[in-house]
Formats: structure tokens, sequence, C-alpha cells
């Protein structure tokens, strides 16, 4: 029911924009309209803040359905996921219920700040300071790559707060955009998901109350580490609707087609390609699905699930997607077709939230 509802839904509203959000390097104000009106844009914030409570798999569901027609638009629900989980995990009960609320209600996205310029697949390398003052805690840095930044409200921000113990000096806080000394760079112009503003985020003498401290001083690392076990799934679920949107698309193409006197479907050899692709789809879905099970679970494999299923499904996205521009020909390799958009949002899922090499390092220490 809720994936025939997120589709339905995802098909009248957000589909006939996605194009356009792409072509424009646009926010997608007509998906976060859509998806807030639905109760859809941070399904998994817990019923007590107000929250629709969405388990892992249900969540993953929705970002499938949103990505199979728009992945910038999927990074909606996904990042408010990303961005709030550390609150969610680690922070104290007058910090939930006073961000929680407003991200279910929508009126603030949240945003996840733990890269730099300097620091991304060595996260832990991070320079950005929060010196301790009485009440308050200033911070200074710059985080980079932050996806929905400038539109979130929220912000949850990782800094040092002891350049002594390396990842065990660093704390998370909450940063509010309206947040004196707060400040964005400009969009960056990327290959894909174009409709996702993605900026650096300035942290001049920014100075917030301490109990804006998310869990105590010193966890930050480790609750942006546990944050990443839980959403890569949710990367995994973007992957997996971009690859099922692409599927979707090159299957209806080629029975349109004509070639040789007869639909570009009837030869074995393009049959087979779409054979290969539904099947790898088929075994992303499965271990990702197995994976948000898990999560919902805690189980204690949930770190080399995680990773596997982000590894796996964004692997498949890149070569379903390309597969799909090759089942169009020409025409594949055109705006005037969606495919090539797919295969231009597939790839960041490779990259984000730790790169598919870094996945492999995960896997590698974690091995069932
Ligand atoms: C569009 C976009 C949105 C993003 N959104 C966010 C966000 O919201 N919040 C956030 O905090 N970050 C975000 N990121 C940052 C993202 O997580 C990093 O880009 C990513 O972790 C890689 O870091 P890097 O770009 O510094 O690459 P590098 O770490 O410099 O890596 C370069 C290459 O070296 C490889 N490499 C590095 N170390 C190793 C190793 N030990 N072994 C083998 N290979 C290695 C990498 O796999 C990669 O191929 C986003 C990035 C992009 C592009």
């Amino acid at each position: 029911m809720l994936r025939d509802a997120v589709r339905s839904l995802a098909e009248a509203k957000i589909a006939p924009h996605a194009a356009a959000v792409d072509e424009e390097a646009r926010f997608p104000q007509e998906a976060l309209d859509a998806l807030t009106a639905n109760d859809l844009h941070a399904v998994h914030v817990p019923e007590e803040y107000g929250g629709a409570g969405a388990d892992a798999l249900a969540t993953v569901i929705v970002i499938e359905e949103v990505a199979r027609v728009c992945a910038s638009s999927s990074l909606i629900p996904a990042v408010n996921k990303l961005g709030s989980l550390p609150v969610i995990l680690s922070g104290s009960e007058e910090l939930k219920k006073k961000y929680m609320t407003p991200l279910a209600k929508g009126d603030g996205m949240f945003s996840y700040c733990l890269s730099e310029p300097d620091a991304g697949s060595d996260a832990a390398g991070m320079k950005t300071k929060a010196v301790r003052d009485g009440d308050f805690w200033v911070l200074n840095g710059v985080k980079r790559w932050i996806t929905n930044a400038g539109v979130s409200e929220f912000y949850t921000v990782m800094a040092v707060t002891d350049p002594s113990k390396r990842s065990k000096g660093i704390s998370a806080f909450v940063v509010e955009k309206s947040d004196e000394g707060v400040s964005f760079g400009a969009p960056e112009k990327k290959l894909g998901i174009k409709g996702s503003p993605t900026r650096e985020v300035y942290l001049d003498n920014v100075r917030i109350p301490a109990d804006r401290m998310i869990g105590a001083e010193g966890t930050g690392f480790a609750t942006a580490m546990k944050t990443l076990d839980h959403t890569r799934i949710t990367i995994a679920a973007q992957a997996l609707g971009i690859a099922q949107g692409a599927l979707d698309y090159a299957k209806g193409y080629v029975k349109e087609r004509k070639q040789f006197g007869k639909p570009i479907a009837d030869f074995q050899g393009v049959q087979f390609m779409l054979a290969d692709m539904a099947m790898k789809i088929e075994a992303a879905r499965q271990l990702t699905y197995a994976a948000a099970a898990k999560s919902e679970r805690g189980d204690s494999d949930l770190t080399f699930q995680g990773a596997a299923a982000k590894c796996f499904a964004s692997d498949v996205a890149m070569e379903v997607t390309t597969d799909a521009v090759q089942l169009l020909g020409g025409y594949g390799y055109t705006r005037d077709y969606p495919v090539e958009r797919m295969m231009r949002d597939a790839k960041i899922t490779q990259i984000y939230e730790g790169t598919n090499q870094v996945q492999r390092i995960v896997m590698a220490r974690n091995l069932p």
C-alpha cells in the first residue's frame, strides 16, 4: 500500500518536473511541497515527536519510489534522515523534542555536516573546531559538499573539541541556519543530482548554547559513523530506485523502437541485456531490504550489511543506467530521454556516504 501510494504521488507530482529540475539545476520545490503535504518528507521521525514513525524498510520504500522518478527529490527524505539521525540516536530528550518536532511538521529540513575540503574519506582528519566558552560552544571551520545546505534550517555539525584525541576528540552539535556566523558557499556545479543543492557551510565564530551538543563530548565521530550504518541503506534505496526507473523506461522503449523490420525487443541480444538488468536490480533490492530489517533491529552485523547494500546497489545502478542508455542507442545519449539523467544521477551513489572503496574497507574490517 505504501509503495502504491508513493508511486502514484511521485508519478503525478514529482516526475513531471524531474527533467526541468535537472536542466535548470534548481531545487525541486514541487517535490518538497508534495512530500510534505503527504507526510513523506521525513517519514522516519518517531510518532512521539509528531512524525509518521516509519520503520527503516518503509523509509527505504519511500526513497526508492521517489528516486525512481527523480533522484534529486529522493534526497529530501534521505538527507532529512541522515541529518537528524544523530539526534535520534544520541541526543538528549530535550534536543529530540526541540528539533524532531519541526522536522516532522515540515517546518525545517536537516543536513549532515561531516566532510571538509581536506577531510573526505578520512573524515576524522577534520579541522572544524568547537571551543567551550562558559555555557556556550564557539564553532569555526568549513564543511564541504553539504547536501541541501542553504535550504535546510538545521545542521548536524561534527567538530573537534579535543585535537589530541583524533576521532575520540570529535563532538556533534546542532547548528541552526539562523545562528549568527553561519553562511553558505555557491552551489557546486555537478554532473548529476543537479536539483539537490550541494554547498559549503561556513562557521565563523558561531556561538551556540552548550545543550546543543548531541550526546557526550567526544562521542560525535562514533555517532556520525553509527548514523552512516543506518543511512547507507537509504543510499542503496536511492540507487535501487534510479536503476528501476531506467529499466522501466528502457523496457517500454524497446517494444516501440523498430529496426530490421521488428521491435528491437525481439532481438535476443536486447532481451539478455534486460534480463541481466532486472536480475541485478532484484539482487540489490533483496540485499537492501534485508539490510533495512537489520537496521530496524539493530543487528550486530549491520555495519557490514549497510556497506554491502550501498556498495552493491550503487554499482548495480551505474551498470543498469549505462545499459539503459545503450538500449536507447543515440536517443539515449540525448536529454530528450530521461535515461542519460539517470546515468548521471547514479554516479553519485558510488561516491557519497563513503566511496565504494571506503565501503570495501568497512566490509573487510567487519567480515561476517
Ligand atoms: C553531491 C555530493 C553530496 C554530498 N553530500 C554530503 C553531505 O550531505 N554531508 C557530508 O558530510 N558529505 C557529503 N558529501 C561528501 C562525500 O561523502 C565525500 O565526497 C566522499 O566521502 C569522498 O570524499 P572526497 O570527495 O574528499 O574524496 P577523497 O577522500 O579525496 O577520495 C578520492 C579517491 O581516493 C579514494 N580513496 C581515499 N582513501 C582511500 C583508501 N584508504 N583506500 C582506497 N581508496 C581510497 C576514494 O575512494 C576516491 O576514489 C557529498 C559529496 C558530493 C559529491
